[in-house]
């Protein structure tokens, strides 16, 4: 098998061994991206002198030694670009600064290799928002790679990174992670730091792996995890070690199947491969209960309120005075903001923040805003509840398997009710994983991978992980 092919685990084995070196990873991923990031179209840019460099004096004793790993195009990295796929930061800005989790992958030993394409400022579900490039699903390169972290999940399933960094603020790592056939984990609300990683909505956001095996999200997120004094979000408590319980298998565990997640609109194909995985989960010695969330229907309306509203207050910083793009600039200082935005935003990040100014203004601001938030609580009491009968949840990460490229242009509604299955963690601020269950057969004949979603209560990320190991161990590897 290649490099570029092999896990983070499997590759750690080899530089220890001194069979290969950091070097020889970033080589091999150079050749794989030469021969096929043309057709998938996966990153943005990549520094190859830099990762050169730091492969050259990566210390191979510590964790992520030589390790390259590919990021999202909304986190920081010293002197690199950080476009968010948006116009405004296409030319000439650079970070000034490392997010912490790029500072602590540094820290960890990861080379920093490549930055992946995704949904402007990460509003989408598709990847089909970015301003700057198509990507394409490597299974299958007439359909979307999901989003908004679509180029990191391409990237991986091409084998042109070994595993990468995205965000989630309502699916972004998980839908991505089943629609290549890849494990993507969205971490606890405040597990990791977000400081660095360009806001889309604050009370939402996390950042988290994209990796090709259970063992590689578990040593990505030890790596990343853990307090920061520069976020005040994140939080205290300690980071368990992620791999100690990873391989104890489900047997005597109690996995719970909200009925709200199989009825009306999902793929009968998703549904089986999904339930497919679920048995082989019982199988393995799970106890399966049929459970209710039963605020599951608002979750779509209470998001698309709550995050547009964040949204529109976080990107007001956009405005051709400190980053990106100028514009205008002839007439008085609203002319600039207003030209600026015009030409720096794309028609998702408009209406994103044409919502998100309409939910806050007053007269809608207790029929919208604080309506949303009420529901966003009752979301949240659902899975405590939840969670005190079960050790985690099972169910669908979207209701389809990837969709065709242009398929809902000009239909954003059906685009966000598509994100049913994954808003829901993100407004409890639960940890949930995608893992690989299985492909389906498109009507073209090609095979698209479908992911099973494990949710786990607040900071059970050390269990959603067993139960993620089990998962990935019992299913047919595609
Ligand atoms: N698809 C959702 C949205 O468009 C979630 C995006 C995300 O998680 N960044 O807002």
């Amino acid at each position: 098998m290649s490099l570029a092919a092999s896990s983070i685990t499997r590759l750690r084995q080899l530089l220890v061994s001194g069979e290969i070196s950091p070097l020889d990873i970033v080589e091999d991923l150079e050749a794989a991206i030469t021969a096929r990031d043309a057709d998938v179209g996966a990153f943005l840019s990549r520094d190859l002198a830099a990762a050169r460099e730091a492969a050259a004096q990566a210390d191979l004793s510590l964790p992520l030694g030589g390790i390259p790993i590919a990021l999202k195009d909304n986190i920081n990295a010293l002197g690199e670009p950080c476009t968010c796929a948006s116009r405004f930061l296409e030319n000439g800005y650079l970070s000034p600064y490392d997010a912490t989790v790029t500072r602590k992958l540094r820290e960890a030993g990861a080379v920093i290799f490549g930055r992946t394409n995704m949904d402007e400022f990460a509003m989408g579900s598709a990847t089909e928002n970015s301003a700057l490039r198509v990507t394409r699903n490597p299974r299958d390169l007439s359909r979307v790679p999901g989003g908004s972290s679509g180029g990191s999940a391409a990237a991986v399933a091409a084998h042109t990174a070994i595993a990468a960094l995205g965000s989630d603020t309502g699916g972004s790592i998980r839908q991505p992670a089943s629609h290549c056939g890849v494990v993507g984990l969205k971490p606890s609300y405040g597990r990791v730091s977000r400081f660095g990683l360009v806001a889309f909505a604050s009370s939402l956001d996390q950042i988290g792996p994209l990796t090709r095996s259970v063992d590689d999200a578990a040593v990505l997120l030890q790596a990343i995890a853990g307090h920061d004094p520069a976020d005040s979000t994140s939080l205290r408590t300690p980071v368990p070690d992620y791999l100690a319980e990873i391989d104890r298998g489900v047997s005597g565990m109690k996995l719970g199947l909200p009925r709200e997640y199989f009825g009306d609109g999902i793929d009968p194909a998703v549904r089986a491969t999904v339930m497919a995985a679920v048995d082989r989960l019982q199988a393995a010695g799970a106890e399966i209960v049929e459970i209710s969330l039963p605020h599951t229907e608002h979750a779509v309306a209470t998001y698309y309120i709550l995050a547009p509203a964040e949204a529109s207050s976080n990107l007001s910083r956009f405005d051709g005075i400190r980053y990106g793009v100028r514009h205008g600039g002839s007439g008085d200082l609203l002319d600039l903001y207003r030209d600026s935005r015009e030409a720096g935003f794309g028609p998702e990040v408009k209406r994103r923040i044409l919502l998100g100014t309409y939910v806050l203004s007053s007269g809608y601001y207790d029929a919208y805003y604080t309506r949303a938030q009420k529901v966003r609580t009752l979301i949240r009491r659902d899975f405590e509840q939840a969670f005190a009968g079960v050790d985690a949840i099972l169910s669908p990460v979207a209701p389809g398997a990837a969709r065709k490229i242009g398929e809902n242009a000009g239909n954003p509604l059906q685009e966000y009710l598509s994100d049913i299955f994954t808003l829901s963690a993100n407004l409890a601020g639960i940890c949930a994983i995608s893992v690989p269950a299985g492909e389906i057969e498109s009507d073209t004949g090609t095979r698209l991978p479908v992911g099973l979603q494990i949710l786990g209560p607040h900071l059970g990320e050390a269990s959603l992980l067993r139960v993620a190991k089990a998962a990935e161990a019992t299913s047919t590897p595609a």
